[in-house]
């Protein structure tokens, strides 16, 4: 048994890893588990270029709970070290690779919660133990065994161990302060958040499967069964195969699998699979969505090579699809940085438009080869299709070849399709084109009735943003306005050669005004007594279109 000094400046890593870690203390375990799928994976590459002569067979990890004994195990059966590489990898890199770490971002930077969700590696096991050994044997040949402990201190000792297979077993003497983490379900927990797919089975514990009964046995003879490893994981996740190797119901079965509690099917999804300029694979999945613009978010997770990172996706997916649901998986995020840096890193602008223009084409696909389906999940999705219109110059060029305008009828109109339709009839004095709306079917009922009645075509708009999106529209497209049909009398804004003659004589017509204004009492409205086309409306209130649209682009916030 040798002990010896490791080389840092620093004199006990443990304490500083504690104190910079605080809040993220769980994430020792995927980053052990890490280490342990690497070393299993770097054996199969070994072994399939015949450098290593050994038998990889089914390798798993298992992770083990010792209450008693307040251990946590962490078991693999890769590559393994030797001696030599313990002191390299474990005494000098990874102990230099904490230092550094802990130097870059000791001093407050860890701003924006990504900091700390990589980068710490092998130590910070010292976040949650206070003693850590290490058992490992080499796939080498004649490689012997062994063990290296140490306390967090640069002390550490290292001599052999009796460890008959190849593989390394991490042990953690779990801290008085992290008992958490001496129970299963916490485990279970952390299991099922950072390594649901990663891509080596994991064991934890056994669990009982029931075997079905042999033939000849009784209606009421207990089924047969057998305990089993109880894996945690499905190392091949759906967006890990090819696009063609998969069907409809596999990418259900998958939605499902990222979201157990989510009953309600995803309307369809979008597999990203890139890898030049950058590395991207995942399935992004549109859900239904209701008008409701505080849609929970954070629904997309971020992984990287299968070991998950984080669910907020902020600044790597554009803000619009962050409604969206499902993995994005790409080792080419770079992960110790703040928010502001990464929305300013090119690679990750670059996957960001990746993502929009794939989002983009796939709508497109849709409304092209199946039209009808993608009218009656219009109401479903118009939601993030607005959004994106209003904050992503790039996503509105395309999107505006699909997006769609509904009729209070149910007709659907693509933007030229209506300009082509109404470009006859609805025509101001100035040759611009009136775009007549309704935001509620029932509370302009006689609005509507009126104008449909003049064979104006209006369109039921009732998005929460559909204000910011008419603005948008209006200054990117020549010669359109948008008016709700009860804006104005119709016939002022729509220029008319027959105009209609008041069946209320002058008189009369003054009096109800007169009567009108006072019941009303609010200079924003106008009494309007020029009669309309239907005899159930002899006049109408208006208020005019852009203090309305003020009003409610004040209530929705900013957005164009
Ligand atoms: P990183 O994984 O980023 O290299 P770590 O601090 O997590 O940094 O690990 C340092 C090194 O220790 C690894 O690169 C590897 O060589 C070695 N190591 C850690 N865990 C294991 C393991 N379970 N099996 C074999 N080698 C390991
Ligand atoms: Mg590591």
């Amino acid at each position: 048994m040798a002990t010896g000094k490791i080389n840092v400046s620093v004199d006990n890593i443990f304490p500083l890893i504690k104190k910079f870690l605080y809040s993220d203390h769980e994430i020792f375990l995927r980053e052990l588990i890490s280490n342990a799928t690497d070393a299993t994976l770097k054996l199969k590459h070994l072994t399939s270029i015949g450098e290593a002569k050994v038998d990889y067979g089914n390798p798993i990890i298992e992770v083990k709970v010792d209450k008693e004994g307040k251990k946590l195990h962490i078991i693999d059966q890769g590559i393994g070290m030797t001696q030599d590489e313990v002191e390299k990898y474990i005494n000098e890199v990874a102990f230099s690779g904490a230092e550094e770490f802990l130097n870059k971002y000791e001093d407050g930077a860890k701003d924006a919660g990504i900091i700390g969700h990589f980068g710490l590696g092998f130590y910070s096991a010292f976040m949650v133990a206070h003693k850590v050994e290490i058992f490992t044997k080499s796939f080498k040949e004649d490689a012997e065994a062994v063990h290296w402990t140490c306390d967090g201190s640069p002390e550490f000792t290292l001599g052999k161990a009796d460890k008959k297979d190849r593989g390394t077993e991490i042990v953690l003497h779990i801290a008085e302060d992290s008992t958490e983490f001496l129970e299963e379900n916490r485990i279970s927990e952390l299991l099922r958040k950072y390594n649901k797919f990663m891509p080596i089975p994991i064991k934890f514990g056994t669990r009982t499967e029931t075997l079905p009964k042999p033939e000849g046995a009784k209606e009421d003879d207990p089924a047969p069964t057998k305990e089993v490893d109880n894996i945690i994981n499905n190392p091949n996740p759906a967006w890990t195969k090819q696009p063609t190797d998969l069907e409809d119901k596999d990418y259900k079965e998958f939605y499902r699998e990222l979201y157990p509690m989510q009953f309600e099917e995803p309307l369809f999804h979008i597999h990203l699979n890139v890898d030049y300029p950058f590395n991207l694979t995942g399935i992004l999945y549109f859900p239904k969505l209701t008008n409701d613009l505080n849609i929970q978010k954070d629904k997309i997770q971020l992984y990287q090579n299968q070991v998950f990172v984080t669910d907020n996706v902020e600044g790597i997916v554009p803000e619009f699809l962050t409604m969206l649901r499902g993995v994005i998986d790409s080792p080419d995020i770079p992960l110790n940085v703040s928010r502001s840096y990464l929305q300013a890193d090119g690679a990750v602008k670059k996957i960001s438009s990746y993502i929009t223009r794939k989002v983009a084409d796939k709508l497109n696909s849709l409304f092209k080869n199946n039209r009808e389906d993608f009218e009656k999940k219009w109401n479903d999705i118009k939601i993030v299709i607005e959004y994106g219109m209003l904050s992503e110059e790039k996503f509105f060029e395309k999107a505006d070849k699909f997006a769609l305008y509904p009729t209070v009828d149910g007709d659907y109109f693509t933007f030229e399709e209506l300009q082509e339709k109404i470009k006859d009839k609805q025509t101001d004095k100035d040759d611009k084109l009136v775009i007549l709306y309704a935001s509620d079917k029932e509370a302009q009922h006689s609005y509507i009735e009126a104008a449909k009645a003049k064979g104006y075509e209006v369109l039921l708009l009732d998005s929460p943003i559909i204000s910011h999106l008419m603005q948008k529209l209006e200054t990117s497209k020549e010669k359109i306005s948008f008016a709700r049909v009860d804006a104005d009398h119709i016939d002022n804004l729509i220029k008319k050669e027959d105009t209609q003659i008041s069946k209320l004589s002058d008189e009369e017509k003054e009096k109800l005004k007169a009567n009108l204004e006072e019941v009303i009492d609010d200079k924003n409205y106008t009494v309007q007594l020029e009669a309309m086309d239907s005899d159930a409306s002899p006049f109408i209130i208006t208020e005019p279109e852009f203090m309305r649209r003020m009003k409610e682009m004040q209530q929705t916030g900013g957005g164009g």
